[in-house]
Formats: C-alpha cells, sequence, structure tokens
C-alpha cells in the first residue's frame, strides 16, 4: 500500500504530532511505501520569518531521522521540491466548488475569531488534496483534525474523474481514536501554533518544567479527581504501562494524591520514551550535507511519481 503524510515545519515537533501521526508513519513504513513530506507551502500560510522556516524545516527532517524513518526505503521530501503538485492543484481547483473550501474548518475558524485569512489558507484543503492524489495514496495516516481535509481531497478526486474519467485513486484515512487529540499544556489540542506544545526533543529541564505547568483543575491532594478530564492523565495513557496506569487511575479516583506526583511521573515516562532518539538526533544536528542529500534524494523520486500522476491528468483533461 501506499502510505502518505506530511507534517507543517511551522514548529518544534511535539507528542500530539509523534503520537497522532509520525508513530503511525514509522510503523506502517516497513510493509508499505512511505511518502513523507515536509510540508513548506502549508507553513507558509502563516507568514513565518524566512531564517525560522529553514530552521524548522532541517528540525522536522532531523526529528524523523533519529526516529527512525528510514531513507533507503522510504520517500521523504520537501514540498517545495516538488513543482508537478502544485500544478495539479491548478487542474484540481477548477474542478472545486468555492463552497467546498468555505466550508474547511481551518479557514471557517480563523474568521470565526475575527482574524482575516489570506488566499493560501483558504486554499490549503486543495493543497493537501494534490499531495495526497498525485501520489496515488491509498492510506493517510492523520490526526482527528485532518479528517475533513481527506474528505474533501475525495470529492474533488471523485468529481475529476466523473468528468475526465479515471484519474486519481480514491485514498482512505487512517485515524486512531485513543491518539487522534493529544492535549497541549492549555488543555486545547496539542499544536505548534497554539504555543502549547511539549517537544519530542525538548532539554531535559525544559521538559520536566513544561510538564509541571499542565493545567489542571484545582482539587485539593485529598480530595477525588476525575482521570477522564485531566489531560495530565490522557497523558500518561500514551508512556505508562497498563499496570501503572490502573494505579494512576485508582489514586485518582480515591483522593490523596496530589498533580504534582502525577506530573513527575509524566516528566520521567516521557524523557525515559524518547531517551534512546536523542544522542543520534544530536548526531544529525552535526550533518546538515546528509539531510540535505536525504531530501534531495528524496525529492528526485516524489517528482518522478507526482509526475506520472500529473501527466495522466494533463491528458484526461486535454492538455496536448
Ligand atoms: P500547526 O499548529 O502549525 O497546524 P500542528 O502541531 O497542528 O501544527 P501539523 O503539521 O498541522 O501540526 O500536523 C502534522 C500531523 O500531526 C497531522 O497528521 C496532524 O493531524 C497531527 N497532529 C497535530 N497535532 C496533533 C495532536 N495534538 N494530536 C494528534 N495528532 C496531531
Ligand atoms: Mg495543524
Amino acid at each position: 500500500m501506499k502510505i502518505l503524510s506530511g507534517i507543517q515545519p511551522s514548529g518544534r515537533l511535539h507528542i500530539g504530532n509523534y503520537f497522532g501521526a509520525m508513530k503511525q508513519h514509522l510503523q506502517l513504513q516497513d510493509a508499505n511505501d512511505g511518502f513523507y513530506f515536509i510540508a513548506e507551502y502549508h507553513a507558509l500560510t502563516s507568514n513565518p520569518e524566512p531564517d525560522t522556516l529553514r530552521d524548522y524545516v532541517f528540525a522536522v527532517a532531523a526529528d524523523y531521522l533519529a526516529l527512525g524513518l528510514n531513507p533507503e526505503k522510504t520517500v521523504f521530501w520537501r514540498q517545495t521540491d516538488v513543482p508537478e503538485v502544485v500544478e495539479l492543484m491548478w487542474l484540481l481547483s477548477c474542478v472545486t466548488p468555492v463552497g467546498l473550501m468555505e466550508r474547511c474548518v481551518s479557514y471557517k475558524d480563523k474568521l470565526a475569531k475575527g482574524l482575516s485569512a489570506n488566499h493560501g489558507l483558504f486554499t490549503y484543503p486543495l493543497l493537501q488534496a494534490a499531495d495526497i492524489l498525485a501520489f496515488e495514496s491509498d492510506l493517510v495516516p492523520v490526526g482527528a483534525d485532518q479528517k475533513q481535509h481527506i474528505e474533501v481531497t475525495c470529492d474533488i478526486a471523485q468529481k475529476f474523474n466523473h468528468l475526465y474519467g479515471e484519474t486519481f485513486k480514491i485514498p482512505k484515512e487512517y485515524i486512531i481514536d485513543s491518539v487522534a487529540v493529544v492535549p497541549g499544556i492549555d488543555g486545547q489540542k496539542m499544536s505548534k501554533s497554539y504555543d502549547n506544545t511539549i517537544e519530542i526533543f525538548e532539554p531535559e529541564k525544559k521538559m520536566r518544567k513544561k510538564v509541571m505547568k499542565i493545567k489542571t483543575d484545582s482539587a485539593g491532594v485529598d480530595e477525588p479527581k476525575n482521570p477522564d478530564t485531566c489531560s495530565v492523565f490522557a497523558l500518561l495513557k500514551l508512556f505508562a504501562s497498563e499496570d501503572e496506569l490502573k494505579e494512576w487511575d485508582k489514586k485518582y479516583r480515591e483522593g490523596g494524591m496530589g498533580y504534582g506526583d502525577a506530573k513527575k511521573r509524566l516528566a520521567e515516562l516521557m524523557l525515559e520514551f524518547f531517551k534512546p532518539y536523542r544522542e543520534k538526533r544530536e548526531e544529525l544536528d552535526k550533518d546538515p550535507a546528509y539531510i540535505e542529500k536525504v531530501l534531495k534524494g528524496g525529492a528526485e523520486r516524489a517528482r518522478a511519481a507526482a509526475g506520472e500522476t500529473l501527466a495522466r491528468a494533463r491528458h484526461n483533461i486535454g492538455i496536448r
């Protein structure tokens, strides 16, 4: 199967990105054909500083490789190195009703907050559709926030196929409910753009500090607490063994436990979990030439794959 997913270089990658998306990407890469990319064009919708964008692109690549992405097997590239996708987006845009884009939540949310959205944000789901369709993806592993965009992709592909004959494969989403929305330290969805993340490779001290800042209710030590509504508990679920989790569940419900205890243990578990990858991450930091070589190599393979789909779409739509 072909597996496709992208991640925006809009900040340092965090625990939500890992459990909601990257973990599945890494697990699926052995038995399938993985196509994973760094979505710079998507990140441009929030107008980052040029140097910041470059730093984040490098960090995303280094994080993925440190965590085990296998560049020999998996195609891994920068979105901006594959212009075929942008051309495909234009072909798709001509069969896409404006109303379909207007219903997309990322755009709607921004307007609802009274912020003005740029045209890139408005068209964001269409570029994502081009990404997915260009690589003939079977499966798109993502967090719950992306569900609507994949439905939009299927709508557009079906419309194109209906008008111009069988051109695109219809993809399927792959969302694991238990990790679909990892909460951030403020209790909202953990997001690079909300300033509420715990980064995968956060320096140890900083990671502990951030965990201690996770928002909880004000129940005192002796009072019983509800694990089902607690962000600390939601994060413990990602890292603790089943037996340990049962114990925490009991301690929460019985009372006699302070949130500080749960947070300290959570920080320990997080640090332990990512420790085996830290050394590799530090090595990669010192080897930008290697990272560049991986991304360039990936771009060549990605261009070849997207080029075939684009040629078919151009032919079917009546271009030369
Ligand atoms: P931004 O705030 O810039 O949108 P982000 O943190 O939401 O950044 P993205 O690059 O948009 O990250 O998303 C990359 C992948 O990680 C997507 O598949 C997305 O669904 C998933 N993801 C992001 N945040 C979470 C989260 N808190 N829980 C589960 N999955 C997540
Ligand atoms: Mg996002």
